[in-house]
């Protein structure tokens, strides 16, 4: 199960929240385009709208006014290769013996299956193999015994892996970040209310004004009447386990999370490529749209400094920035297409160089990542077959040399080109005149963190979670189920 996915939470004062909702969700398409959806509650009862596809495509405008109610959750699923499934599509809602329950999950847990299990034992019926269910199930037989803040932090000792939850109980809208807060959730305000949402830009696209990201480990609880909030640090750990792959290709270049302006570290982790790696050819270009922020850093260093490192001569005009691959904006992600053959075709489907920027030129191409290198391979070819003398490429994150098993969809390790070769290996294989990455102490540097605060599992093999058959990266043990219940008492 991969759900890279985006989440939401409104809480109003006497609003429907159907609207401002789907708006969020609007603002964080990019973060899945599988399935959306909503579920309010107006008081009395739960109502619920989830459909595959877009989120301008799942609601009409009959759908928003039957999703009643000055309370609500969303969610945007980003797509698996291959099969869609409906029975995984959220928020997932049901109604249990102790309220009724909303779900949105971003991220992914590692021992799913053995709560499943535990809970299956105990007479729970399950109706999805995701793990977002698991959740519900969990949290649901708590609240029989707990009031809610004890019951999410029973939960939150039980489940082990990577989330970022909105939830809703009832009336009551929360946000939960797990205790290594790997995938991002913020909080803010709204002039008749508060929302909760993956991504700051989603709060933005509501006019509200940013207050601040969810702590690892931090229970937030709207309250009802949209006056405010409260906050209960409910698990802690040592360290946290920000994805930084959030940073290089996930998140919009427009959002901040944990407390960076997504798009500046960009800037700066291609200013960093340049002051490792630059070289001096007579144009550098993006990648549309992944690379872009990238480049623009790049091409800023590299325009004061050589690539030796020395201050630019008046008369040197350095690296000139230039579009050279344009982009069909209708063209989805090539990533998802199941087929190799149907990925190979697409990326000429999606960019197309213009001949005058490259033609006779040296060119150093920035991209954010490579994954499988389809997208390098056949970008070289097409700028060799336009034209350009050579063709260097600049990656601005380490190379990708394992799956990701905290929601990001990376292919599996055979499918990674960087799983069983070297760097120059990899530059033959895209047919590059020259390749170079960042290092992850470069990225931990650019983002002004600890290496031992990010997640670097995909770049390094080792994760910041006890997950079967991978190394661990630090102290990580999960819980044993079937015993966690015993300690929640405070
Ligand atoms: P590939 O062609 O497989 O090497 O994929 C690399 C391209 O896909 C780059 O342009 C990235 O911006 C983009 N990319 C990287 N990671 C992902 C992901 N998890 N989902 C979709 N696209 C991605």
């Amino acid at each position: 199960m991969t759900e890279k996915c985006g989440v939401v939470g409104v809480a109003l004062a006497d609003r429907d929240v159907a609207r401002p909702l789907y708006y969020g969700l609007y603002a964080l398409q990019h973060r899945g385009q599988e399935s959306a959806g909503i579920v309010t509650h107006d008081g009395f009862q739960q109502h619920s709208h989830v459909e595959l596809g877009l989120v301008g495509d799942a609601f009409d405008e009959g759908d928003l006014e039957s999703l009643a109610g000055a309370a609500g959750i969303g969610h945007v699923r980003y797509p698996t290769a291959g099969s869609i499934d409906t029975s995984c599509a959220q928020p997932f809602s049901v109604s249990f013996k102790s309220g009724s329950l909303g779900l949105s999950h971003n991220g992914n847990l590692v021992n799913a299956d053995e709560i499943r299990d535990d809970l299956a034992a105990l007479g729970h019926a399950f109706t999805s193999d995701g793990d977002t269910e698991v959740i519900a199930h969990d949290l649901a037989r708590n609240l029989l015994e707990e009031d809610l803040i004890r019951a999410v932090k029973r939960t939150m000792q039980r489940i082990h892996g990577s989330y970022s939850l909105t939830i809703m109980h009832d009336e009551t809208v929360m946000g939960v970040r797990d205790p290594q807060g790997n995938r991002p959730l913020c909080l803010g305000k709204l002039e008749d209310g508060y929302v909760l949402a993956s991504e700051s830009a989603a709060i933005d696209t509501l006019g509200g004004e940013f207050v601040r990201d969810i702590r690892p480990g931090e229970l937030v609880v709207l309250e009802e009447d949209g006056s405010g909030f409260d906050s209960y640090q409910l698990v802690e750990a040592e360290a946290t386990a920000h994805c930084f792959f959030e940073h290089v290709y996930f998140a919009r270049p427009d959002s901040q999370i944990d407390g960076t302006l997504v798009y500046e570290a960009r800037r700066r982790l291609g200013r960093k490529l340049w002051e490792e790696s630059g070289v001096e050819t007579d144009v550098v270009m993006p990648v549309p749209d992944s690379g872009r922020a990238f480049a623009s850093g790049y091409a800023d260093a590299a325009d004061e400094t050589t690539a030796q490192g020395e201050p630019r001569e008046e008369d040197d005009d350095g690296v000139e920035f230039a579009e050279g691959l344009m982009k069909n904006r209708y063209v989805g992600r090539t990533f998802i297409m199941p087929t190799q053959d149907e990925r190979e075709r697409a990326v000429r489907l999606k960019l197309n160089p213009i001949t005058s920027t490259v033609e006779g030129k040296t060119v150093t191409l920035i991209d954010d990542s490579i994954v499988r290198g389809t997208t390098s391979n056949q970008l070289v070819e097409l700028l060799k077959n336009s034209g350009a003398a050579e063709v260097h490429m600049r990656i601005g994150a380490p190379p990708i040399v394992a799956p990701c098993y905290m929601g990001i969809n990376m292919a599996t390790r055979k499918e990674l080109i960087a799983s069983d070769k070297t760097i120059p290996e990899i530059g033959d294989e895209i047919g590059a005149d020259s390749l170079a990455y960042l290092s992850p102490d470069a990225v931990a540097e650019v983002l002004e963190t600890d290496r031992d605060d990010l997640c670097l599992g995909c770049v390094t093999g080792e994760y910041p979670y006890d997950i079967d058959g991978e190394a661990t990266d630090r102290d990580v043990t999960r819980p044993q189920i079937g015993q966690a219940t015993v300690d929640a008492d405070d």
